[in-house]
């Protein structure tokens, strides 16, 4: 159990790893579009909070308006019941009545003055409505009294329930986007008397607190809407500017940036080849150097070993070079170096083979797939190149040009044997050489 637990621990962690390094791969090669849909997802978020913020301001403006309407309306009605009513009751031939028009001494009851004064604000104020109806119109108002449209039944349903909430939407008026808000009217204890006992009154078992009638201001807000949509299209240009401008300016940081990481990764590929190949060439010769020579001479012994073929070796030093450098200068001695080295180097052409500075006026010839014979071939081939270049020589004890010694060892590598007994076994040719004159070869047989 511990171990599948573990192992499904070490498989999601895999996973995330893996997961990650696509998210960085990606967010790498696809950066320019990656911050594009950024930008532009902000772009439309923005857009979308503004039209939202633009949208509920415009309601609760209209919803602040409508309140201090309904209100005013209450209270000119209260205050017209209070004032005016209540006070000429007790006066002989006046009757606060809906059809008040129609009688002498008739003046309008607070209801009908407060529907009359909606309709005179309603005239004035273009596109409004203000408007008092109840589904118990007086006669006089069957027609406009009640519920004129759905929006009308609604307020009057809900609030019939809730009478101390509001009732509001914004919706299509006629040909105009309004902001339609509705309040209760309730039964007051000074209208009960007169609604329940007047002769016209559709409802004569009010009580008090019972919801009346509904009182209505309805506000266009198209226009406001259309001063925000103006608004909001100045803010998306403006918008779509800085992003624009902000994704030009990133298109270009970015290229430059990925035109800098590629110098710098052509600089680096560069450098590493120019390091690699003075880590493996000597500067003076331009053969393989010693650090070289000695790995690849390791790999030619496993090949060789591999196809059991033989590898020879000659070891080559500058017969008397320290009284050269005497005679001449270092200077003339390190050209000599350089042109010993390019007889060395167009001696070997076939794959596998080179020739190395082994160190100081000492030189290696590695020849991979070549017996003893042909590397005597090889080495009479030096010789006669050596003698070709007429180097002179004045000190040397042998001979009035420079001349080279040489050792060669030959043998087929195997599971026992190792590169450093061929080496051996040139040196010892090679001072072999020497000790018989200089200016030859030796073969050493071990
Ligand atoms: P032998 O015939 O026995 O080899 O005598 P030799 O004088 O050549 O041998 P020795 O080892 O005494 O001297 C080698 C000289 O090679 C000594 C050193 O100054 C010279 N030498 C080694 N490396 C360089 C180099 O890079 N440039 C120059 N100009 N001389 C070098
Ligand atoms: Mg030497
Ligand atoms: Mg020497």
């Amino acid at each position: 159990m511990n171990i599948t637990l573990k192992y499904m621990m070490k498989a999601l962690k895999w996973k995330l790893l893996k997961l990650c390094k696509l998210l960085y791969q990606l967010l790498y090669t696809h950066i320019i579009i990656i911050l594009f849909t950024l930008l532009c997802l902000g772009f439309g978020i923005a857009l979308a909070g503004t039209y939202y913020l633009t949208i509920n301001l415009v309601d609760s403006q209209a919803m602040q308006y409508a309140k201090v309407a309904v209100k005013t309306l209450n209270e000119a009605r209260i205050l017209y019941s209070k004032n005016v009513v209540d006070r000429i009751k007790s006066m002989d031939g006046i009757m606060a009545i809906p059809e008040y028009h129609a009688v002498k001494g008739g003046i309008p009851n607070p209801a009908t003055y407060n529907i009359e004064l909606g309709e005179r604000l309603s005239d004035k104020s273009e596109g409004m409505l203000f408007r008092l109806y109840s589904d118990y119109p007086f006669p006089n108002r069957q027609l406009t009294g009640g519920p004129q449209d759905k929006f009308e039944w609604d307020a009057l349903t809900y609030l019939k329930e809730h009478p101390e909430a509001s009732f509001y939407r914004k919706e299509q008026f006629g040909d105009r986007l309004s902001f339609r808000y509705t309040e209760t009217v309730l039964m007051e204890p000074s209208c009960v008397a007169c609604h329940n006992t007047l002769r016209s009154s559709p409802k004569k078992d009010w009580k008090v607190g019972q919801v009346r009638g509904i009182v209505e201001i309805t506000q266009p807000v198209d226009n406001v809407m259309l001063i925000a949509e103006d608004g909001l299209k100045v803010i998306s240009t403006v918008l779509m500017t800085i992003i624009a401008l902000a994704i030009s300016g990133l298109i270009l940081v970015i290229g430059r940036f990925r035109i800098i990481n590629q110098e710098l990764e052509q600089k680096v590929l560069e450098r590493t080849a120019t390091l690699n190949r003075l880590a493996a060439i000597d500067e003076l010769t331009q053969l393989v150097n010693r650090r070289q020579f000695n790995i690849l001479i390791q790999q030619e012994w496993r090949r060789m070993q591999r196809q059991q073929r033989p590898l020879s070796l000659i070891l080559c030093d500058v017969d008397h070079f320290k009284k050269y450098n005497d005679t001449y200068g270092h200077l003339a001695g390190d050209n000599c170096l350089r042109a010993v080295a390019q007889v060395l180097d167009s001696s070997v052409n076939r794959c596998g083979e080179f020739a190395a500075r082994y160190g100081g006026e000492e030189f290696a010839i590695v020849l991979p797939g070549v017996n003893c014979s042909e590397a005597t071939r090889v080495a009479n081939i030096i010789i006669d190149g050596i003698h070709s270049l007429k180097i002179p020589h004045k000190t040397s004890l042998n001979s009035s040009y420079v001349t080279l010694s040489m050792g060669i060892a030959t043998t087929i590598p195997n599971d026992q044997s190792f590169p450093e007994q061929l080496i051996k076994s040139a040196d010892l040719g090679l001072y072999q050489a020497k000790e018989e004159g200089r200016d030859r070869f030796i073969i050493w047989n071990e």
